[in-house]
């Protein structure tokens, strides 16, 4: 199993936390600062790189600035952390949500938690997460079903999904 998958497996399991990204991003930071072209860092994050292909973004060099990584507003779905100066290019979201939930434009992008709420499709009451496309909100058991399988990319009420998907 390659680093990526380790990672990527950990993201979704429950036992995830900072601690691992933290010493992820060490890892990288000090191995990798020699080979990378050097960045003046404004103090946004610009001195972090990204590995192709993933949402890891590890420091390229030792920056004054001492620069960190956001959440993405939707981590509660994505679990991913971004450099601020990406956030322009993404409406304010990591990449990959800016995809899914915010495509051309469209969409909420980012999308408003409950707690204690009652889940309009399973009638679970836990923390819901309204969806990008239609006014329901959903459990995170529900979302992660109704969006997180290939081709699977509808509100389970209405049946409104992400243009992408049509
Ligand atoms: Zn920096
Ligand atoms: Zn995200
Ligand atoms: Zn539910
Ligand atoms: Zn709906």
């Amino acid at each position: 199993m390659s680093f990526v998958d380790i990672f990527n497996q950990l993201k979704y399991e429950n036992d995830y936390n900072e601690y691992i990204l933290d010493s992820i991003k060490d890892f990288f930071s000090n191995t990798s600062s020699n080979s990378n072209k050097r960045v003046k860092c404004q103090g946004d994050g610009e001195c972090y790189n990204n590995i192709p292909g993933t949402s890891i973004f590890y420091r390229t060099k030792y920056c004054k600035n001492n620069c960190t990584l956001i959440k993405c507003p939707n981590f509660i779905l994505c679990k991913n952390y971004f450099p601020k100066v990406l956030a322009d290019n993404y409406y304010g979201l990591c990449y990959n949500c800016s995809i899914a939930y915010k495509p051309c434009g469209e969409g909420k992008g980012k999308l408003e938690t409950f707690e204690f709420y009652q889940c309009e499709n399973c009638k679970e009451k836990t923390t819901c997460i309204e969806q990008a496309f239609c006014d329901h909100t959903l459990c995170l058991k529900c979302f992660k079903l109704a969006h997180f399988k290939p081709g699977n990319d509808k509100c389970p009420i209405c049946k409104i999904g992400s243009p992408l998907s049509k």
